[in-house]
């Protein structure tokens, strides 16, 4: 049996602005109010796990226990098959530049590689979401989510953030990147470890 998220503030464990937005609009409505770490100005702790379960816990419990508040954070990444998975839990880290984070450099690295593979076409991906949502008392529950794909070079489109440009999901004609924000918030690998919390911790 789950434990059950009651109605009130809940701290969004993560300093990204694009998770902060796609998390507050999918929690307002079950009555949930967001503030996120950044906001709260606590400290981002160092990601050491190499699964995205170990990195969602750390993310989450470090913001409970700093802030007294249940916490929700999301560990994602994308999984390029042609690569072995990469950049996967590093998702974040190939975008690194020591001066912010620069995700056209990081698209670009994948594409290169895929490139020097001569990977065949479909060049397969899957975005993962992992949530962990977590009490100041060390309490914590998990949920997955994926959403199948490929990878489509040039970039396209201009909304949403991070790899969304050059993942087309299955069955769809738009990226991530060129999609309606309300539509891939519907669909999104997020949504779906979302649509898992929803059915255990606040039905
Ligand atoms: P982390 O979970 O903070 O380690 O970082 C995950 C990284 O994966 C983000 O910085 C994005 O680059 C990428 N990512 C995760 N979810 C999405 C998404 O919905 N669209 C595009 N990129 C994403």
């Amino acid at each position: 049996m789950s434990r059950k998220l009651e109605p009130g503030r809940l701290v969004v464990a993560t300093h990204n602005a694009g998770k902060v937005r796609e998390m507050g609009a999918l929690l307002a409505p079950f009555g949930i109010e967001t503030v996120s770490a950044g906001e709260l100005g606590l400290p981002e702790p160092a990601e050491t796990e190499e699964t995205f379960e170990g990195n969602a816990r750390i993310k989450a419990h470090a913001a409970a226990k700093a802030s007294g508040l249940p916490a929700l954070s999301d560990d994602s990444g994308i999984e390029v098959e042609a690569l072995g998975g990469k950049p996967g839990v590093h998702t974040a880290d190939w975008a690194e530049t020591g001066r912010g984070r620069d995700f056209v450099m990081a698209m670009t690295r994948v594409w290169r590689l895929l490139e020097e593979a001569e990977a065949p076409e479909p060049r397969r991906a899957r975005f993962v979401s992992t949530l962990c949502l977590a009490w100041p008392d060390g309490h914590d529950e998990l949920f997955r989510g994926e959403v199948p794909g490929r990878i489509v070079w040039p970039m396209r489109g201009r909304a949403g953030f991070g790899f969304d440009p050059i993942f087309l999901p299955e069955g769809e004609t738009e990226t991530f990147g060129e999609m309606d924000p309300e539509r891939k918030n519907a669909m999104s690998h997020r949504a779906r470890a979302f649509a898992l919390l929803v059915e255990a911790c606040l039905r």
